[in-house]
């Protein structure tokens, strides 16, 4: 028996929980102590695009929980299916079985790429996925008498998630480093991202000159690499970082031509968050694996799932056991986490999510134009429903490009001014981002550019200056 949790005082109040949470719990991608002086925040329950706190103080969430969600908390027509589906079938084994949620969805994911990609393989988290791609692109080439093909490529700032084959291909030194011995090093290639312009150079000139770096690469070593992994659109972990779609085209003829895989990693980006359903049909090209997790499953249930090519697939399709991919996890396959993605999907597909949100975005995207003004901001941008705004200090006025460079200091000023002003916001080191779910009403859009901005400009005062210095 645990005798810290055992001996925990019953919870009355706020703080309680909050208490008892840090002692029984380790929290992800924090340092424990930085919770002496920052609070955490004790959850209720949620209702819609709101999170509230046992206090009953009302947070926006204006990050989607990390991304996930789309349709807002307590979703009524995500909670009927999953009650329907726990009443029928809550979980059994995907190897030998199948179930009709597996097989819609998987069907109708495939739909979605016109069926350039398919035979989906399911696994919990995004992590797992990129995990599951690497892998198989690796057999696939082995199946096919290429097995020196077992390098990967990713891209300068690229996150990817934290297991090792997946941190393998991540690179953001404060996560990635310290592990660097357990680690199968990637290559890393120049990054597309569009704040790297030179004077009188366009986006699509950093991505051609990003795309030149790859192609001396592969140049090099394209017999013993298999495949290169990249964060369509948005390098979101980076710091939002934003490309040209003409680089993911210079990607996938560059992979053509030198007989690399090419892996989309859409985990945070697909699912309409780029303003299209996936990101890679704004430059009209499919991968060979789609890697989705996130918002797969309306920020409901853990659910990741790679899609990939008919010839990779063909490439396993033998009576040999050892040309197979036995890669599997216990909960592969949820019937509820499937169930919770086959409605999300409803909602898209009734709702015309895709046009709806031009019109939200549009509306935010006015209300934010204080931000836009702001002299202290630089490269406010926009890719569909995630904005992205860098902060200039005095030590350093050139904006954070730096992956992982991280400014605790403004990061967590403004994650309390945004709390205390009842919106949820997380800045990754000096870049400030909304990612809000896809339903805000008028109202709501216009308390999150507010408190965006108010949020700001009280990380910014800091402490012992006053306002307006
Ligand atoms: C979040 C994320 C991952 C990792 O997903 P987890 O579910 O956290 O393991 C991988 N790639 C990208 C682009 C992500 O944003």
């Amino acid at each position: 028996m645990n005798s810290a949790s055992a001996s925990a005082p019953a919870p009355a109040a706020a703080d309680a929980l909050a208490a008892r949470s840090l002692r029984a719990v380790w929290h992800p991608c924090t340092q424990m102590q930085s919770h002496e002086h920052v609070p955490l925040i004790p959850l209720a329950r949620g209702e819609g695009a709101w999170l509230v706190e046992t206090s009953g103080h009302r947070l926006l969430d204006g990050i989607s929980s990390w991304w996930v969600n789309l349709f807002g908390h307590a979703n009524p027509r995500i909670g009927a299916a999953l009650h329907e589906q726990i009443d029928r079938l809550e979980h059994a084994m995907l190897a030998g079985c199948t179930h009709a949620p597996v097989v819609e969805l998987s069907e109708r994911l495939a739909a979605l790429t016109g069926n350039a990609l398919g035979h989906a393989f399911y696994a919990s988290d995004g992590a797992s996925a990129v995990e599951i791609a690497l892998k198989m692109s690796h057999h696939a080439w082995r199946n096919l008498g290429r097995p020196a093909k077992r390098e990967f490529v990713c891209v300068r700032g690229d996150y990817h998630g934290e297991t090792l084959g997946a941190l393998g291909v991540t690179d953001v030194p404060l996560f990635r480093d310290v592990y660097a011995g357990l680690l199968h090093p990637a290559h890393v290639v120049a990054s597309p991202d569009a704040r790297q312009a030179q004077p009188g150079e366009s986006p699509a000139d950093v991505a051609r000159r990003a795309a030149a770096d790859l192609d001396r690469l592969l140049s090099e070593r394209d017999p013993t690499i298999a495949a290169l992994v990249v964060e369509p659109l948005v390098q979101c972990a980076a710091g939002m970082a934003m490309h040209d779609p003409l680089y993911l085209r210079q990607l996938r003829a560059l992979c053509d031509r030198h007989e690399v895989h090419l892996i989309a990693d859409e985990i945070a980006v697909g699912f309409g968050r780029s303003g299209s359903f996936f990101a890679c049909e704004q430059a009209g090209i499919w991968p060979d694996f789609l890697c989705l997790s996130k918002g797969l499953s309306g920020g409901y249930l853990p659910l990741s799932v790679v899609l990939s090519r008919p010839a990779v697939f063909d490439a396993f399709y033998a009576a040999d056991p050892a040309r197979a991919f036995l890669h599997s996890h216990s909960y592969t396959g949820n019937p509820l986490a499937c169930r919770a993605a086959l409605a999300t999907l409803d909602i898209f597909r009734d709702d015309a999510v895709i046009e709806g949100n031009r019109q939200r975005g549009a509306e935010l995207d006015a209300l934010l134009q204080p931000l836009r003004d702001d002299p202290r901001v630089a490269h406010a941008r926009r890719c569909g429903m995630i904005w992205a705004f860098d902060v200039r200090s005095e030590a350093d006025p050139a904006p954070a490009v730096p992956p992982g460079s991280f400014a605790p200091n403004f990061a967590q000023r403004c994650f309390a001014a945004a709390r205390e002003r009842g919106v949820l916001l997380r800045p990754i080191g000096r870049t400030l981002y909304l990612m809000p779910p896809y339903i805000l009403t008028t109202a709501e859009n216009r308390h999150l550019a507010r408190v965006a901005w108010q949020a700001l400009d009280a990380a910014l005062r800091g402490p012992g200056r006053p306002a307006g210095a």
